[in-house]
C-alpha cells in the first residue's frame, strides 16, 4: 500500500530536523551510536511491513526487552505465581529506583528495573546459559529471525551496573528473588544487550498485535491471555515517567528503552517501532514520541478513539 509508505515518509521528514535531546551516555557504547539515525516501521497483524529511514541499523533492545521477559515469566509460572512477586501498578518513581512498594513489599510493576529483574529470576532453565538461550529464543520468535547479543554492550553494562546489582540484592533480601541475585542481574544485562533493528521491533510489536503469533513466520511466541496481560501493563507503565502524557496523546500500549527505540501496539491491527537515539527528560526517544503521536493522530489509532 503506497499510501502507508507515503505517510511514513511524510512523518519521517516532518521530524527528521528535530535534533533536541541527547543520547544515553551511562556507558560509552551507547554514546557512540549515530545520534541522527531515524527509522520508522509499521507492521500489520496480517504480516505487511512498511518502513522508512534507518530501519536496518542494529542497536541494543535495552528496556524494550522487559515486556517480552515478563511474558516468558508468566508462561513459565502462571499469572498468580508471578503476581505474588510483581505488582501491576504504575510506580511514579524513576525506573531504576532501589525500592519496593512499602505495603506489598513487591516491585510495583515489571517495567521498572526491580520488576524486570524479578521477571528474569522467574524464567525457567536448566542452567544460566539455558535461561539466557530461552530468553533470546523467545525474542527471536517474536522477531522472526535469530537475534544475537552485543558482547561489548553487555560487558560495559556488567562492569558499570552497580545500581542494578543493588536492586538484585535488595530483591534477594526480601525473598522476591530466591536464586543468586548476581546471576539474575547478569541475565538482565545480557537481555538488555540483545541487538535488534527497528524492523525487528516492528515485527515484534506486530506479533503482540496478532495475539502472540508472528504474522510472517506464523510461529507462536506467546499465548493470547499473556499478551493481554503484558499489553495492559505496557499501557500504564511502559513509558517511564511519561506514561500519562503518552496515553493521553498516543493511546497505545508501548515500551521505550534508553537505546532510543519505542515499540507500540494496536491489538488486532498493527505494531509500530521507531528508532531515534536522542532522548527527552523522561528517557524516551524525542523523535520516537513525536512520530508515534503523529501516526496515532493520522491513522486514528488511539484506543479510546470513537470513529
Ligand atoms: N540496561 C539499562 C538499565 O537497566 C536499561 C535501561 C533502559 O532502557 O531503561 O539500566
Amino acid at each position: 500500500m503506497n499510501v502507508v509508505n507515503d505517510m511514513l515518509r511524510e512523518v519521517h521528514s516532518q521530524f527528521v530536523a528535530d535534533t533536541s535531546g541527547g543520547v544515553a551516555d551511562y556507558i560509552p557504547e551507547l554514546a557512540a551510536v549515530d545520534p541522527d539515525a531515524f527509522g520508522i516501521v509499521v507492521a500489520t497483524a496480517d504480516g505487511y511491513v512498511y518502513e522508512v529511514g534507518d530501519t536496518g541499523t542494529e542497536f541494543t533492545i535495552q528496556s524494550v526487552s522487559k515486556p517480552f521477559t515478563y511474558a516468558l515469566a508468566l508462561a513459565d509460572n502462571g499469572e498468580d505465581a508471578v503476581g505474588a512477586k510483581i505488582d501491576v501498578e504504575p510506580s511514579g518513581e524513576p525506573f531504576n529506583e532501589i525500592s519496593l512498594d512499602p505495603v506489598t513489599e513487591r516491585p510495583r510493576n515489571p517495567m521498572i528495573n526491580a520488576g524486570a529483574i524479578t521477571s528474569v529470576s522467574l524464567v525457567h532453565g536448566r542452567s544460566h546459559q539455558d535461561k539466557f538461550d530461552r530468553i533470546r529464543d523467545t525474542y527471536s520468535r517474536y522477531a522472526g529471525r535469530e537475534l544475537t547479543m552485543n558482547e561489548q554492550v553487555y560487558r560495559s553494562e556488567a562492569r558499570t551496573g552497580h545500581r542494578n546489582r543493588a536492586i538484585g540484592h535488595m530483591l534477594r533480601s526480601f525473598d522476591i528473588v530466591d536464586t543468586d541475585p548476581d546471576d539474575v542481574v547478569d541475565l538482565y544485562f545480557r537481555q538488555c544487550s540483545i541487538d535488534v533493528t527497528c524492523r525487528d521491533l516492528g515485527v515484534m510489536a506486530a506479533t503482540m498485535a496478532n495475539n502472540g503469533v508472528n504474522p510472517i513466520t506464523r510461529s507462536r511466541a506467546a499465548a493470547p491471555a499473556l499478551v493481554e496481560r503484558v499489553l495492559s501493563v505496557m499501557t500504564t507503565c511502559g513509558m517511564y515517567d511519561g506514561a500519562g502524557d503518552w496515553v493521553a496523546r498516543v493511546g497505545l500500549p508501548a515500551k521505550s528503552g534508553v537505546g532510543g527505540s519505542i515499540l507500540a501496539v494496536l491489538p488486532g491491527q498493527l505494531g509500530i517501532a521507531v528508532y531515534s537515539p536522542r532522548l527527552d527528560q523522561h528517557g524516551n526517544s524525542v523523535r520516537g514520541v513525536l512520530a508515534c503521536r503523529e501516526l496515532s493522530r493520522r491513522l486514528e489509532l488511539h484506543f479510546l478513539h470513537v470513529g
